[in-house]
């Protein structure tokens, strides 16, 4: 029978459950347990799809194609296994079932309520996760925060299966660290202590989260607070990866402690993962990268592509410094455009819309004409091939209709099944499909294989009409789909590495596999970097030859 681990959150969201789930999911796995994962995310919205990055963060892609919360995106990095809608839960999913069960007909003579049909209908839908992939353990992380309104019937079908099933409850809240006493308190992680006893849940286990390791007089005071012993409470303090957090937890015994209360098999084999965190030590030589895109305030929109960039380069044995540039920016003034030469590597991130786009040309038509490796992702594909056909086509104002729907040249148009679609919630091209890439090309020799996965989302694709006009100025088409019919990667030669892809690379990334055109175009990058700084003790020797002579 599979088990139930709930991971509740308190004081703050994005408190740190995402990678908390995922770190004592890891450590289920390294102990042979059969691990899956569910979010719930208690929004009304019945995904994340027509969410702003900008206020949610990214939107991840599941390889079925769901639009998802992007914790998905943390399990799949720490575990490496795929996910699928069935992963994320959300309120609008539970209520649009339920009432259209209603609709149907199926509880006749029935008053419709909260319980039991909508925590039915949660109960069942957890259930489904475990049978996904006949899971051992399904860890679920409620999102938000204990109290929120929304949150409600899920903490209510949670308390239920405690009856039913299996179950550990951890809560994660966060320990204030006040400046003016400069000390961590606790009292706002006993506040939520009692909102969650409120709704008939007491926890099993307890997770700190704090800036530093919480001391022992803390600890013990939160166990008393918890009702429970000092040994099931923990801290997640700051660590550097992120993917070092199910170590320290488990050097804190919470592997342990959890495998013994669950009855799970309890010999952790930790030598993969730990070589993962020998490279990110061991990563040294600095290599910048530009990560050009709209909604660089808020890094968690682009977290997947950080990521990414992050795996591909602590292989090779760099430290990636990543800056994320505005490109707005270099509409309101091209003389910034100049500052994309003290970087080793250029990405033109995915996107929507106009605001930043004309600046995301600019910044391709530098990265083209300077040899600085560049990486294009979805909409950066796009834009690629629209500089390419006004700057060397030299066809004026080329676009994406998108963009500008009367472009004299819409070299970037609608998918052909897009047209007449109105509704916009989960109707794009999503999801994982096959890639054919064509001998002889830099994506064959990054892949080392004629067919790839990989995951999409968008509505525009490379308008056929050009084809030919763009390869015979040198645009090589070197990824379709398997049909032939829809262009899936383009590069140019006679470049240091100028790579863009229609799919999204950065959602096949995870700790132990990066992923190959992130791998590509670090390899670049680190050979640019290497150079530069060759450069710079070159001309430190310089200076010093010139001074003694
Ligand atoms: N806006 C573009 C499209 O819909 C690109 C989407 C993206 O970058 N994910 O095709």
């Amino acid at each position: 029978m599979p088990k139930y681990v709930f991971v509740t959150g308190g004081v703050i969201s994005s408190v740190g459950k995402g990678t908390i789930a995922s770190s004592i999911g890891k450590m289920l796995s390294v102990r042979g347990v059969k691990v899956d994962f569910l979010k719930i995310d208690p929004y009304v919205n019945v995904d994340a799809g027509t969410m702003n990055p900008y206020v949610h963060g990214e939107v991840y892609v599941t390889s079925d194609g769901s639009e998802a919360d992007l914790d998905l995106g943390w399990y799949e990095r720490f575990l490496g296994i795929p996910t699928s809608r069935l992963n994320n839960l959300t309120t609008g999913q539970v209520y649009s079932e339920v009432i259209s069960r209603e609709r149907r007909g199926d509880y006749l003579g029935q008053c419709v309520q909260i319980i039991p049909h909508v925590t039915d209908e949660i109960k069942q839908r957890i259930r489904a996760v475990a049978d996904r992939r006949g899971s051992d353990v399904v860890i679920v992380e409620i999102g938000g925060t204990v109290g929120d309104i929304e949150g409600l019937p899920f903490y209510e079908a949670a308390r239920q299966m405690k009856l039913e099933e299996e179950t550990l409850f951890v809560h994660v809240a966060l320990v204030i660290y006040h400046e003016s006493t400069r000390e961590l308190k606790t009292k706002a992680f006993q506040h939520s202590l009692q909102e969650l006893r409120r709704i008939g849940i007491q926890p099993d286990v307890m997770v700190a989260r704090s800036p530093t390791m919480i001391s022992t007089d803390v600890r013990r005071k939160l166990a008393l607070f918890g009702t429970l012993p000092i040994e099931a409470v923990f801290c997640s303090y700051n660590v550097q990866p992120v993917y070092r957090l199910p170590l320290v937890l488990e050097e804190q015994g919470l592997g342990d402690y959890i495998a013994k209360k669950l009855g799970l098999p309890n010999s952790p084999n930790w030598s993969g993962w730990k070589r993962v965190i020998e490279l990110y030590d061991r990563a040294s030589t600095p290599v910048r990268i530009a990560l050009c895109g709209k909604y660089t305030k808020l890094e968690d929109s682009y977290i997947s592509i950080k990521e990414a960039i992050w795996h591909a380069a602590v292989a090779l044995g760099a430290r990636p410094q990543i800056e994320f540039v505005e490109t707005e920016e270099f509409e309101e003034n091209p003389l910034q455009l100049e500052k994309l030469s003290t970087f080793d590597g250029i990405i033109i991130a995915p996107g929507f819309g106009k605001r930043g786009t004309e600046g995301k040309i600019m910044a391709i038509n530098y990265a083209r004409t300077r040899g600085i490796p560049m990486l294009g992702i979805c909409f950066g594909m796009q834009l690629a091939v629209a500089e390419f056909a006004r700057n060397v086509l030299g066809l004026e104002g080329a676009n994406s209709t998108e963009i500008d729907p009367n472009t004299p040249h819409p070299v970037i148009d609608l998918l052909p099944e897009q047209r007449g679609l109105k509704a916009l919630g989960g109707t794009m091209r999503l999801g994982e499909s096959e890639v054919i890439l064509i001998e002889g090309t830099l994506a064959h020799r990054l892949y080392g294989s004629r067919s790839i996965r990989r995951r999409h989302r968008h509505r525009y694709e490379v308008n056929t009409e050009y084809w030919d006009a763009l390869r015979s100025s040198g645009m090589v088409f070197s990824g379709f789909t398997p049909d032939g019919t829809r262009i899936e990667v383009i590069e140019i030669v006679d470049h240091p590495f100028f790579l863009a892809v229609q799919y999204h690379p950065e959602f096949s990334s995870t700790a132990e596999r990066p992923e190959e055109a992130f791998v590509g175009l670090m390899e670049a990058s680190l050979k640019r970097a290497q150079e530069r700084l060759r450069g710079l003790t070159l001309s430190a020797s310089t200076k010093t030859d010139y001074r003694s002579a």
